[in-house]
């Protein structure tokens, strides 16, 4: 953010310009319709005697404030409405004449409105604008040429992460594809995707597994009857099982950022277990699909 330079209001002026206490419940936009700097508007504010003043001015350069947030200021054009009474205000210099000057303060004003919304824990909404207040065109640069919608989106764009989260890329869920090797078929099966078919014949043990995703990186591991867990595989480097030796147990962890859920099919109990997301040998309730001893003849595999 461009420096933020603090002027003292002069204590005979408190009277005129910020004569209330002050609990700041939001921020207030406008535009000065002038061309002087941040430094003249708040030295022309502190020195006239006109019931006319704001918190900050902020150009291309810097910041100026020069009335305290703990104090009103006068600029909604609403009496001892809210805008006045509770609004923080920020003007916007250099928007008579518009230009890149005036772009480099709308973005300063912009970064520091997110600032101030992080300070007091306030979301967007808070950015309010004069016109919301009294029947004035302002900001009316950034009404007229820039659009409140994309002023608000240039906040959002300073806020930090935690107040505003991005919304989350609309990227799809990505598909697994699948297949496993069947005993009595003495082949592999024919590739399945995602819940729309399970991997397997009923009646006919499992085992080996192979499978892919269309985005990102899947590893698991199956542990043969009477065996042990085998080593894991990743993708389709190898496949997961030995061609003469029924599954007992499956486990499957991807690095898809989004969770996979897997679960077997028991040939003698004839009966899907529940959907599994874990990845450990210890926890037989959700770290692996199977029970130990139980073959598998069936397998699916969604996210
Ligand atoms: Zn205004």
């Amino acid at each position: 953010m461009v420096e933020l330079r603090k002027v003292e209001c002069p204590s005979e002026k408190v009277e005129i310009k910020c004569p209330y206490a002050m609990t700041p419940t939001r921020i207030v936009i406008h535009n000065t319709a002038n061309d002087a700097s941040a430094a003249n508007e708040i030295a022309y504010m502190l020195s006239n005697n006109k019931e006319t003043s704001f918190h900050f001015a902020v150009d291309d350069k810097e910041i100026v404030q020069g009335i305290p947030l703990n104090r009103n200021a006068w600029h909604a054009g609403d009496g001892n409405g809210k805008g006045n009474r509770e609004g923080i205000a920020i003007e916007i210099c250099y928007s008579k004449s518009g230009g890149e000057r005036f772009e480099a303060a709308q973005r300063n004003a912009a970064e520091l409105t997110a600032k101030l919304l992080a300070d007091y824990g306030w979301g967007i909404d808070k950015v309010t604008k004069h016109s919301d207040y009294a029947n004035k065109h302002c900001p009316h640069r950034t009404l007229d040429d820039y659009g409140w919608d994309n002023f608000l989106n240039l906040v959002k764009g300073f806020m930090g992460a935690e107040t505003a989260p991005e919304p989350t890329p609309t990227q799809s869920k990505p598909d697994v594809v699948y297949q496993i090797w069947d005993d009595v078929e003495n082949s592999w099966l024919p590739n399945v995707k995602n819940d729309s078919d399970y991997a397997g014949i009923f009646g006919h043990d499992v085992c080996a597994v192979f499978a892919n995703l269309s985005r990102g990186n899947i590893f698991y591991k199956v542990h043969y009857k009477g065996g042990k867990w085998l080593p894991e595989v990743k993708n389709r480097a190898d496949y997961a099982g030995l061609f003469n030796r029924p599954i007992d147990g499956l486990m499957m962890k991807t690095d898809a950022g989004t969770q996979i859920h897997y679960r077997v099919h028991l040939r003698r109990l004839g009966k899907w277990l529940p959907w599994v997301t874990g990845y450990s040998e210890s926890d037989n309730n959700n770290g692996y699909a199977g029970i130990l001893g139980q073959e598998i003849d069936g397998i699916q595999i969604k996210f």
